[in-house]
């Protein structure tokens, strides 16, 4: 196949203008987010790319020190702008030498071998190359974004550009000479064609990639947002009962145990201390819930001043020791307040799925309440097991 590199370089410069567009757009319709998550970088980056293949392709009509030194110090400083963006996508410090360095370096070799090309591909591959490669490296310790498709696409561009820039550098270096200048249609090689291809990849792929790659994590924080109560900072009822449901649909012949934790008489303390109060007594309870449950007990806010824990691979045994020590820590521990000292208690309906039934959530919920309404009824401050004993 003959592509011609005029129109190829038109391809590139047109890729590069739309990806500036496009990100623009993007960075600017984000509604009241995060400003500084690199977008603006990476668009900043991707229209210094323009200039570069504009600079490139006006080779002949303008002089040199635009068309080679400035050119290359534009794409250099783009890659530069990439990675800064991709740091300040992951809230991290990126050392000064990693984007300034690159760009000395270019801009020096650029000045002093300005004419010869081949030596310019061997030279300047090599610092793009590791540009390409400290990219990489910055995405690739990122573990929150790593599994998702958007940072495959980045890193698979990234990756792409870096192995045709070593390509084209090994056959610089394997004393092939008759390279073309960018702008002529013939003497062009066809590792010049593929480079010019895989700059466009890389422009086009890693634009998009980026901006998937800040919506998915948008996408995590709304989800997060939505399963999480706003006061108690711990998972909401929606999530709770999400979470519920699967523990009971995958207990692998376990037995599992609901806990519904209800605090007593908690509208006097509205009453007597005020809302204020009665929030920073809701919000104080599921931190001292929390130091006592195990690691794979799931605690959420089921409403007003109800809380419920999931506990897994737990029988009635294990759910009223674990019910008792949650009763205990809350009666005994007094909760400093902007209105002084409170005191609160709970009272505690705790229903066991036996590993051989299958209820539906429905039921236990309705168990785990019947167990906490008896709890009430004998006194409050009480641990009651559904069809069981009281503690
Ligand atoms: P009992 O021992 O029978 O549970 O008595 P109680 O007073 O705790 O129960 P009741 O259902 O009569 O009242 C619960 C109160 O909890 C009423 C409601 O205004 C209050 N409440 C629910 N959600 C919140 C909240 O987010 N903040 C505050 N401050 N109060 C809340
Ligand atoms: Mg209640
Ligand atoms: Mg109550």
């Amino acid at each position: 196949m003959n592509l011609d590199p005029r129109t190829l370089l038109f391809s590139l410069i047109l890729t590069c203008g739309l990806s500036v567009l496009g990100m623009f757009v993007a960075a600017t319709c984000r509604s009241g987010g995060r400003t500084r998550d690199g977008m603006g970088k990476w668009a900043a980056a991707m229209f210094l790319q323009t200039l570069t293949w504009g600079l490139v392709a006006a080779r002949g009509t303008i002089p040199d020190f635009l068309s080679v030194i400035a050119a290359n110090g534009f794409l250099a400083a783009s890659y530069a702008l990439m990675l800064v963006a991709i740091h300040e996508f992951q809230q991290r410090q990126l050392p000064r030498w990693q984007y300034l360095v690159p760009v000395a370096l270019i801009l020096v070799i650029s000045a002093i071998l300005p004419d010869n090309i081949r030596s310019r591909f061997i030279w300047d591959g090599v610092i793009y190359a590791l540009q390409m490669v400290l990219i990489a490296r910055a995405l690739l310790s990122d573990r929150k974004t790593r599994s998702g498709q958007a940072w495959r696409l980045l890193f698979g561009g990234i990756v792409m550009l870096v192995l045709v820039l070593g390509l084209r550098g090994a056959v610089a270096l394997s004393g092939h000479t008759d390279f073309a200048q960018p702008q002529n249609t013939a003497g062009v090689q066809p590792i010049q064609i593929i480079a010019f291809i895989a700059a466009m990849s890389t422009a086009l792929l890693g634009s998009i990639g980026f901006v998937l790659l800040v919506k998915e994590r948008t996408d995590r924080e709304v989800m997060l947002l939505a399963m999480t109560d706003s006061l108690t900072q711990i998972p909401n009822r929606r999530a709770l009962m999400d979470y519920a449901q699967h523990a009971l649909a995958r207990r692998n012949g376990l037995p599992l145990a609901l806990l519904m934790i209800d605090v007593d008489h908690f509208k006097l303390i509205n009453d007597t201390h005020g809302h204020q109060t009665g929030d920073e007594v809701l919000s104080k309870i599921p931190v001292l819930l929390a130091g006592r449950l195990r690691g794979y007990d799931y605690l959420g806010r089921y409403g007003g001043e109800e809380f419920c824990v999931v506990a897994p691979d737990t029988g009635a045994a294990g759910a009223l020791e674990l019910a008792e020590s949650l009763r205990e820590t809350i009666a005994s521990t007094v909760l400093n307040t902007e209105c002084g000292e409170i005191s609160v208690s709970v009272s505690i309906g705790v229903s066991c799925c036996r590993p051989d039934a299958a209820p539906e959530l429905k039921t236990v919920l309705a168990e785990a309440d019947a167990a906490l309404y008896d709890a009430k009824h004998s006194g409050r401050n009480k641990v009651v097991c559904f069809g069981g004993e009281k503690v």
